[in-house]
């Protein structure tokens, strides 16, 4: 049944390719997947993960020359590209509890006999955070919550100061650089951030080794450079360091982290939170250790002591290409990183190893006498975890011939068990659902996308659920930051998606030395199934980007998207006018005095800014105009593969660089490198993204002018999309 539905759709057209080329494009898609063996996969997660292999490490560098040689013996050209990077690593750190009684943190993760890498000493780095300050501080102790603004606003309401403090936080709620930046701005002058047994340990499920869940020992390493201001090298964000260009130092580095930050475990956090006195924690915030958590501040004293060493590092980016045959300088790229905190057998070799199988299968189709049309370029970045600085300078130093070139780029990073994640343009979005319609989900024997469609129906809010019903095409989401697609689409405007398998393989692991081969063959994709089923589906995008005969962007999902995204920020406008106005009123009427409890300190609140009217009408004008285009472009579309080669080529251009025209050369505000103006990652929330970020991120900050700037700054913006779409159409008339 499930099959013979799969066969009927494939039957419909393939966006980009005529019926002829459509057929053939088919085969060897089938040709492709044939090729695909799970034990590859098996059998290389094992050697990329049988010794620690972070940024600047000697096996990192092993690694890199192991898949530099595989992909040379596929026939690929394939190089190191190697740049120079800032890579902090721990000389001093200590975390003791000075008063009411004396503590020492263990700061150590414990070796399991059921995990055969976790005795491994040599080349691990012991848990910390890449890009915290230096800092030897003792203070009264202070729980926040998640640390995020809101966690501040209510701890106002509490009477409680963070200045002069230092501040605990859980794991979870933002992106973990969110919580030193916060607790900075606010004047503490330390951060520990330690994983609560809720988010990841034994609230969740059974504790390694037993389960898969955090144990009492793991800690979540990572990184805390300011990323929603630019990731990459924080001495050199948004060029790379050579003649020309000059290395800021450590001290001037405005992504530098300004104060000391740690993460720990919950055994090392506990006697911290039981010394805390204080109010009671709001319910909310309660986790699930066995302790009545109090915010503080104090009795609890601790001391906290970060030394680090601040190295240039070698960074060795893997770069592999397939020379296209008749478009060589049009590139689809592809890439995963190879760098990991330690083992890294989810994060990120799980990805790594599908890729390159994704690579092995291509050489075999080549030695059939296939050559892609276009060039593909694959690629594996060093340096992503301590922030995205393989992929990020790669960028900066090729980015006037990536302005040209750069047709797609097309991410993973880590993999599991479950349902299809797909991110990205939403001018791929049709795209996706076709790439999806044409894969089986290994467990199920549906397409990828059926699947993911019926989940939502059961699991999705309301709206997604009714539009999982009603509309052709699934939703997918946009890109924040948080993995190697950023410096591409934020920073450059080529359409990007970022693309992975998930949901049905929780786990405690995340940058602990757990992530490991046990660990993921134990609980996550044991038979490497899912990472087959992604070869198959990036495998997919990667041929038919290579070898269509009009490049598969779709603008109706994207007009359609952007509706919505301009639909919400007018209706976070109208929630905030009517929530400051409530706020004011009962402040006027003196009833968050009448309703204190006189035994807790009181804090009055002030009275809020009220949000203006604004002037919506440039970018509605510009949301009809883009619908409109996007309908013309697809009832024009019909016609395309049938142009003759030159206007074809022509028609092409235009359509890959329509993305380039929604970045805009001044960036946003505060934060120039990013340019992309309809998604970022969001000044508060980290990887989480921000859509129409100028205009809700200054709404939320409830700065009137600066809204009022960016709903001119994107309606501009959307224009000379829509220039671009008609120029396309024209072209192809
Ligand atoms: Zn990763």
């Amino acid at each position: 049944m499930a099959a013979t539905s799969v066969q009927a759709q494939q039957q419909q057209p393939l966006l980009g390719f005529g019926t002829e080329a459509a057929k053939k494009e088919l085969d060897l898609e089938a040709a492709f997947d044939k090729q695909l063996q799970a034990n590859n996969l098996r059998d290389w997660m094992k050697r990329m993960t049988a010794f620690p292999h972070q940024l600047g490490s000697p096996y990192g560098l092993n690694n890199a020359l192991f898949l530099r040689d595989k992909l040379a013996s596929w026939g690929f050209d394939a190089r190191l590209d190697t740049v120079h990077v800032l890579f902090p690593t721990p000389k001093v750190r200590i975390l003791e509890l000075t008063e009411p009684t004396k503590f020492k943190a263990s700061l150590t993760e414990k070796p399991l006999k059921e995990d055969a890498t976790s005795a491994q000493t040599k080349d691990v780095l012991p848990p910390y955070h890449a890009f915290s300050a230096n800092g030897d501080v003792t203070a009264e102790l202070v729980f926040v919550n998640y640390g995020v603004p809101d966690d501040y606003e209510e701890l106002a309401k509490l009477g409680v100061d963070v200045k002069g403090k230092i501040v605990i936080a859980k794991y979870g709620g933002s992106w973990r650089g969110i919580k030193p930046k916060v607790a900075y701005e606010h004047g503490a002058i330390g951060c520990i951030i330690y994983s609560d047994p809720k988010e990841d340990g034994y609230f969740q499920g059974d504790v390694y080794p037993k389960g898969a869940f955090k144990n009492e020992s793991g800690v979540q390493r990572g990184s805390v450079v300011d990323l929603p201001l630019a990731p990459g090298d924080p001495l050199t964000n948004g060029f790379v360091a050579d003649a020309a260009h000059k290395r800021l130092s450590v001290d001037e580095a405005p992504a530098m982290m300004k104060i000391p930050v740690l993460p720990i475990s919950y055994g090392d956090a506990l006697p911290l939170l039981k010394a805390l006195g204080g109010q009671v924690a709001p319910a909310t915030w309660r986790g699930a250790l066995p302790i009545t958590y109090h915010v503080g501040p104090g009795p609890a004293k601790v001391h906290l002591k970060l030394e680090f060493n601040f190295d240039i590092v070698p960074c060795y980016n893997v770069i592999a290409t397939l020379k296209g045959s008749e478009f060589p300088d049009q590139w689809v790229i592809r890439g995963n990183h190879h760098d990991a905190w330690v083992f890294g057998a989810a994060d990120p070799v799980s990805g790594a190893v599908a890729e390159l199988e994704e690579a092995r299968a291509l050489g075999e189709l080549v030695k059939t006498g296939w050559n892609p049309k276009r060039t593909i370029v694959y690629c594996w970045w060093d340096g992503e975890e301590p922030g995205l600085l393989g992929s990020t300078e790669w960028v900066e130093k090729y980015q006037s011939i990536l302005k040209e070139k750069a047709v797609v780029y097309l991410n993973s990073d880590g993999n599991g068990r479950g349902y299809l994640g797909a991110g990205g343009s939403h001018t791929l979005e049709k795209f996706v659902n076709q790439v999806g319609r044409d894969v089986t989900d290994p467990e199920k024997g549906t397409s990828v996308i059926e699947r993911l469609r019926s989940r939502t129906i059961l699991n999705g809010t309301p709206t997604a659920k009714q539009e999982a019903r009603s509309r052709a095409d699934l939703r997918i989401g946009a890109l924040g930051s948080g993995s190697d697609y950023t410096p591409f689409i934020q920073h450059l405007g080529i359409a990007s998606l970022n693309v992975g398998y998930g949901g049905e393989d929780a786990g405690g692991d995340y940058h602990s030395i757990f992530d490991s081969y046990d660990h993921y063959t134990r609980f996550k994709d044991g038979d490497f199934a899912y990472g087959v089923t992604l070869a198959k589906t990036l495998g997919r995008s990667v041929l038919r980007f290579a070898n269509a005969d009009v490049l598969p962007f779709d603008f109706s999902n994207f007009a359609n998207t952007v509706q919505g995204y301009t639909a919400e920020v007018k209706k976070e406008l109208e929630a905030a006018r009517t929530k400051a106005e409530d706020h004011n009123k009962v402040l006027g009427e003196g009833r968050f005095e009448a309703a204190a409890d006189p035994k807790d300190p009181f804090v009055k609140p002030s009275v809020e800014s009220v949000a203006p009217y604004l002037n919506f009408a440039p970018l509605d004008n510009a949301l009809v105009r883009l619908e409109q285009s996007a309908k013309a472009f697809a009832s024009a579309s019909s016609k395309f593969s049938t142009l003759p080669a030159d206007k074809l080529k022509e028609l092409n251009e235009i359509l890959y660089k329509t993305e380039r025209k929604l970045i805009h050369a001044d960036g946003l505000p505060r934060r120039p490198w990013y340019r992309h103006q309809i998604y970022a990652p969001g000044f508060y929330t980290g990887y989480g993204v921000k859509t129409l970020p100028m205009i809700r991120e200054a709404i939320e900050q409830k700065n009137w002018k600066e809204a009022e700037e960016g709903i001119l700054r994107v309606s501009g913006v959307l224009e000379g999309f829509v220039g671009e779409v008609e120029r396309a159409i024209g072209v192809g008339r």
